[in-house]
């Protein structure tokens, strides 16, 4: 049987979502958990492919652009980097099965420096789901480059999140009106 469709979890860890995170999004990161943990549930045993691409990061990296944007956060080895409450149940209950897979990333989007792209195109992957956060930066970022490389784009409006309303807001209006991504909630 064929599968065509992925759920890419973005970033949803203990520094972007937990109330002392390192580089949080706070309430409404939180607000998202039992969207995001029921999404990729459903997906993982429906036998799609489940990617959490998760930021990494090493400490005082001189070279990373971040550096100089962000106090250090996703730090490798650090329970920071680990995801975030019934996420990461979720994960650790799965993570061996065949559709599920952890994929580190260094920038926003999922497909920079990755190989993301030859995962899902020998799979016959052409539908991609979003969630997790933020909606403003790594999930744009990674909507914006799946779409110039082709894929429809599914985002769940009920989980992505970002510490900047304003932002999330923006954002869900761009996938929508300048990349034709369908904005969908449960
Ligand atoms: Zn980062």
């Amino acid at each position: 049987m064929a599968f065509t469709r992925a759920l890419i979890n973005i970033d949803y860890t203990n520094d972007f979502v937990a109330s002392d995170g390192a580089l949080t999004c706070g309430e409404p990161g939180q607000a998202i958990e039992a969207r995001i943990a029921a999404l990729t549930d459903e997906f993982i045993r429906n036998g799609d492919e489940v990617i959490f691409a998760i930021d990494i990061h090493r400490e005082n990296d001189p070279y990373h652009p971040e550096t100089t944007l962000f106090p250090p956060h996703n730090i490798e080895g650090t329970t920071g980097r680990r995801l975030y409450g019934k996420l990461e149940e979720i994960y650790q209950a799965h993570r061996t099965l065949a559709n599920v897979r952890w994929m580190d990333k260094t920038r926003y989007s999922a497909f920079a420096g990755t190989d993301l792209d030859l995962r899902l195109r020998e799979r016959g992957i052409s539908e991609l789901h979003l969630v997790g956060v933020c909606t403003d930066i790594c999930v744009l970022h990674t909507a914006v480059d799946a779409y110039n490389k082709g894929y429809k784009i599914i985002i769940h409006e009920d989980a992505v999140a970002s510490f900047d309303e304003a932002g999330h807001q923006w954002a869900l209006r761009h996938f929508k009106g300048s990349i034709g991504a369908e904005v969908v909630r449960g």
